[in-house]
């Protein structure tokens, strides 16, 4: 295990803390938080604890550019071309949506770390525009590294294996918890939060296994279907698995993920996600995204008052981050 590259630059472990105005409110279990917003990369976020195993790969490869792409608001791009500039390399993005004159929010802030973006309309000319640009990168001697979408290879996954670690550690010594009563009571019996190209649900799903966790890893799915999350992060898993020296076979109907909230399609903001991110926001001071956490906290908050969870349970809502999609023209005057 000792020989996996990792660099060491996010600010762990992030804190839990627990959220009773809100539990109060929704009559519901005990809720946690477990605040990967507060990684410290640049705004924080999930895709921090990928980096620090991708960007150790790059570099051991000999990289000298990232070449990375997403929507045009990407926390994982915004955090990939932070990463880049702290590291001395160039950075790539191939970014789809509309641009305005104006860059806001993530945008914004790639720019500012120097990255360059390619900005396309389509969607559907990603992958394409994505691979142009690395073989480019390659024939002009920028020595590219890929870093998938949304950092979610087997080894950015490995990120969340070891949060899991992180978390059961942190369980272990109560003191590590900022909350009301100081202490950690029971033990966590759900982690929620909101899946979407997969990586940290794989990660967690492998943690769960190695570490030992005995409670449920509940992805809420953003924008892809229950089956292809399950295929997916079941082979993600396993592949990732095999960097810690022994392949484990994940079955997909071990991966537990729910697409009911996503029907709206990608970033797009209904009432569920505007009524999520006020309750955090007006109940406990805390930020949720627009895009991702505003969703699956939308989710939670919807199984919370359905009873699907057991009023004596407690759920851990793993944060990962996005805020800075806030101040995006697209949302800003929305929430
Ligand atoms: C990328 C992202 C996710 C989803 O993580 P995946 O590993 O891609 O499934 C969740 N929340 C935020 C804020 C993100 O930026």
């Amino acid at each position: 295990m000792n020989t996996i590259p990792r660099l060491h630059f996010a600010h762990l472990p992030t804190p839990i803390e627990e959220l009773p105005r809100l539990s109060d409110l929704l009559a519901g279990p005990r809720i946690l938080v477990k605040r990967d917003d507060q990684t410290g990369l640049a705004f924080g976020g999930n895709k921090t604890r990928k980096l620090e195993f991708l960007v150790a790969e790059a570099i051991e490869q000999g990289a000298k550019t990232l070449i990375s792409g997403g929507a045009l608001q990407s926390n994982h791009c915004r955090q990939t071309a932070a990463a880049a500039a702290k590291y001395g390399l160039d950075c790539v993005l191939v970014l789809n949506g509309e641009m305005s004159d104006k860059p806001s929010a993530n945008l914004l802030l790639d720019q500012l770390f120097g990255a360059e973006v390619i900005a396309i309309p389509d969607r559907k000319e990603r992958d394409r525009m994505l691979q142009e640009t690395f073989d480019k990168a390659v024939t002009d001697g920028r020595k590219p590294y890929l870093v998938p979408y949304g950092g979610s290879s087997p080894t950015g996954a490995l990120g969340y294996a070891f949060a899991m670690e992180e978390l059961m550690e942190q369980m272990r010594t109560p003191s590590f918890l900022k909350t009301r009563s100081s202490e950690l009571g029971g033990l966590v019996d759900w982690i929620v939060f909101g899946t979407s190209s997969g990586g940290t649900h794989a990660g967690l799903v492998l943690g769960q296994r190695v570490f030992g966790f005995k409670g449920k890893v509940l992805g809420i799915s953003i924008d892809e279907s229950e089956e292809w999350l399950k295929s997916h992060v079941s082979k993600l898993a396993s592949e990732a698995s095999e960097r810690l020296g022994e392949r484990i076979e994940f079955e997909s109907a071990e991966v537990s993920a729910n697409a009911d909230y996503c029907k709206a399609g990608y970033g797009v903001l209904t009432e569920a996600e505007r009524e999520a991110v006020n309750l955090f926001a007006k109940y406990e001071g805390l930020l949720l995204d627009p895009v991702y956490t505003g969703r699956a906290a939308a989710g939670m908050i919807d199984l919370i008052r359905k009873g699907f969870f057991k009023k004596d349970e407690t759920i851990l809502f793993w944060h990962t981050g996005g805020q800075p999609a806030l101040f995006a023209e697209k949302y800003a005057n929305k929430i």
